[in-house]
């Protein structure tokens, strides 16, 4: 018997053979209940970076404006409460299984961003330590999404280590990987997008580097 993989709850038994043989599971792995709880994104949301129920550019986006600084910015899901709960289970309790739950939606997506080479946000040494995986890049490899990882992350000190100056500073923790090729057409991807300060920094770091066009990419908003 096969279990949704956020409420424990059976699902429904499928009787294919082959489904057992290539170990599908119904719905990415999660009872329709659950599933009905995630967002998706509707039509009424900030233009440039897909903030839920933002009929204009949203302040944060006004925010980079005024620094000058551009967003192009796409996500599936608005970030509510089942979100925060999955991505806690998934990114910081660490529960690997749950990468599969979006693969079919994120395989979708990425069909139609055909000339854009997708590079994932990295994640530091130490996290890989504790986490064992980057749960960006499992998200693309369950949905079969190919990337090209460019891109690596410093180890950051904790808040609490920083000085006051250091805790001010927007810090650079990106840096491409030593001889990697840079494309011209790069969408960044990370699992969540809050204000956009990351994808500004990663940005940046490619757009040094030669890349012409960076747009990104959330699962969630
Ligand atoms: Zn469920
Ligand atoms: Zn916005």
């Amino acid at each position: 018997m096969t279990m949704c993989l956020l409420c424990q709850q059976l699902l429904k038994p499928r009787i294919l053979f082959s489904d057992i043989f290539l170990l599908k599971k119904e719905e990415g792995g999660i009872c329709s209940v659950c599933r009905k709880k995630f967002n998706l994104i509707s039509d009424i949301h900030c233009p440039n970076c897909f903030k839920e129920g933002e009929k204009t550019i949203c302040s944060d986006c006004r925010y980079w404006q005024e620094k000058g600084l551009d967003v192009s910015h796409e996500s599936l899901y608005s970030y509510n409460d089942q979100m925060a709960d999955y991505i806690s289970r998934y990114k910081f309790i660490g529960d690997y299984l749950l990468r599969i739950i979006f693969a079919d939606k994120l395989k979708q997506y990425f069909k139609n961003k055909v000339g854009y080479c997708p590079v994932p946000i990295p994640i530091s040494n130490q996290r890989m330590k504790e986490r064992g995986f980057n749960q960006v890049t499992e998200l693309l490899s369950a949905a079969g999404v190919r990337f090209t990882a460019l891109l690596q992350k410093e180890d950051t000190k904790k808040q609490s280590e920083k000085t006051r100056k250091e805790r001010l500073a927007l810090q650079q923790p990106f840096s491409v990987i030593d001889k990697m090729a840079i494309p011209d057409k790069i969408i960044l991807i990370d699992d969540v997008y809050t204000t956009g300060a990351t994808i500004q920094l990663a940005k940046k770091v490619l757009m040094k580097n030669g890349a012409k066009t960076v747009i990104s990419f959330s699962l969630a908003r």
